[in-house]
Order: C-alpha cells, then sequence, then structure tokens
C-alpha cells in the first residue's frame, strides 16, 4: 500500500506486474500520458506515465489531487444470500458510502459458499467506478448471535424487520443521532422470531420498515441503505 509519504510530487512510483500489464497491455499507457493514484485509505494522486518498460511501468507523482473525505461511519451487517445478489449488495453498498461491510450467518443462511475475497475485488472495483477514496473493509462472515454479545452499544443499528410492525425507515430516523451506525438486512427467509425478539430488545437496535412489500434482500439493502444515506448520511 503506498503511503503519502511515497506520494510527494516529483517522486517515482513502479507498479507491480499485474498493474503493469494493465496499464501497458490493456491501456496502452504511453510516457506523458496522465492518470489518477488513490491507495484505498488516503487519498487521490495525480501522476504521469514516465516509463513503459517490458514488465514494469514506472509512474512520476505530480500533486495530491484530493485529500480523503471519508463518507459517514456506517456499516451494513448483510445476512448470507445467493452468490449473485450477495455481490450485487457488496457492490452498491460501497457505491452508497458504507465504511464496513459484514457478512452475518443467520439461523436460516447457508454460509458454505461465501467467497470473501471476490466479494473485496468487488468492493474495490465498485470504489474506484463511484471515485470514493476509500475501500470499504469486508469481513470475514460472523454468527449474528456472536455479532451482538460483543456489540459496541455506541453503534446504533438500524434493523430492518419486514415481519414486525415497525415504523417506517424514514420516520424513525427522523429524530436518531448521526453516525456511527449498522443498517441490517436479513436472508432470503428472514430472520426467526427468536432472532428478531433478541434484536427487538436491544436497547441499540431500532426497528424499522421499509414499507409494505416484501422485498429481496439485496433490494432491501439498497433501500434501506439509501433511506440511512438521505437522512442521517453526508
Ligand atoms: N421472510 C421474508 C418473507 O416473508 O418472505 C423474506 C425476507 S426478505 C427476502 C430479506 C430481508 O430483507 C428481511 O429479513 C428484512 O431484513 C429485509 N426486508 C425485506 N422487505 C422488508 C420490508 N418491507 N421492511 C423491512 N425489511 C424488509
Amino acid at each position: 500500500l503506498f503511503t503519502p509519504q511515497d506520494l510527494i510530487a516529483g517522486a517515482e512510483l513502479q507498479l507491480d506486474e499485474g498493474q503493469s500489464r494493465y496499464l501497458g497491455a490493456v491501456m496502452r499507457a504511453e510516457a506523458g500520458d496522465e492518470l489518477r493514484v488513490f491507495n484505498g485509505r488516503d487519498g487521490e494522486w495525480r501522476a504521469l506515465v514516465a516509463k513503459v518498460g517490458k514488465r514494469a511501468v514506472t509512474l512520476q507523482i505530480v500533486d495530491p489531487a484530493r485529500v480523503q473525505s471519508q463518507g459517514p461511519d456506517v456499516d451494513l451487517l448483510i445476512a448470507l444470500v445467493k452468490r449473485g445478489p450477495l455481490e450485487t449488495i457488496v457492490e452498491k453498498a460501497a457505491e452508497l458510502g458504507v465504511r464496513r461491510i459484514r457478512p452475518v450467518i443467520t439461523e436460516r443462511t447457508n454460509a458454505d459458499h461465501t467467497r470473501v475475497d471476490r466479494l473485496r475485488a468487488i468492493a474495490v472495483e465498485a470504489s474506484e467506478q463511484t471515485g470514493r477514496l476509500d475501500v470499504p473493509e469486508v469481513l470475514e462472515p460472523a454468527k449474528l448471535d456472536k455479532l451482538l454479545d460483543a456489540w459496541d452499544e455506541g453503534r446504533r443499528i438500524m434493523f430492518c424487520d419486514e415481519a414486525g410492525d415497525a415504523q417506517p425507515a424514514a420516520v424513525v430516523l427522523a429524530d436518531q443521532p448521526p453516525a456511527p451506525w449498522a443498517v441490517l438486512v436479513g436472508p432470503e427467509g428472514g430472520f426467526s422470531p427468536r432472532e428478531r425478539e433478541v434484536l427487538r430488545s436491544l436497547d441499540s437496535a431500532v426497528a424499522v420498515s421499509l414499507g409494505p412489500r416484501i422485498l429481496r434482500a439485496d433490494t432491501a439493502a439498497i433501500s434501506a441503505l439509501t433511506i440511512w444515506q438521505s437522512a442521517l448520511g453526508d
């Protein structure tokens, strides 16, 4: 990971083989071309292609282009769903500015297929495409009960509860404090009655409705994050 100290104006940066091949062979970069580099954490820098070698491309840093302005501290706790919808959820959550994505194992999820490395690659691609300067952290799947047992009370949970009589999310969030928050969305089969009872008993959790219809988990995750961002995001 390049640090801001590596990226001072005039510094030369040698790219690794994969990045060099992409720039040289795929993008046909030539010496003098201008591009932007970001390290997924601190910001974005303007750079020029200094040399396109057979095995390595060298860049020369021009100056910092944008300094990091990290979005609000909101996590997505997403119950494991089928691979396609899960990948969609990770991509859209990255676009919607989440800080961390926590895959969650609940009573009605099947956790045997989750490839976290693939989800992390999707998070990077979506972050590049959406122009954010940081990349959401994708954590290893964790059991809901374990997560809640060790829950940081300082982080409120927006619990998307399709089965209950929760108030509309926008109404509930209207008088809630800003970040840090977590948005929790259940699996295709929903939360079990026991899980719902545990979640509803938590002081740090607020149950919300996303409307009168039952949404697929990917639709629910995107809607919930959008409503959260419009109410409490920045
Ligand atoms: N158990 C549901 C059923 O009746 O078929 C399906 C669960 S839904 C596919 C997946 C998750 O999306 C739910 O656990 C909930 O977190 C969220 N969700 C879906 N529709 C919702 C709604 N209208 N209000 C709040 N959350 C919703």
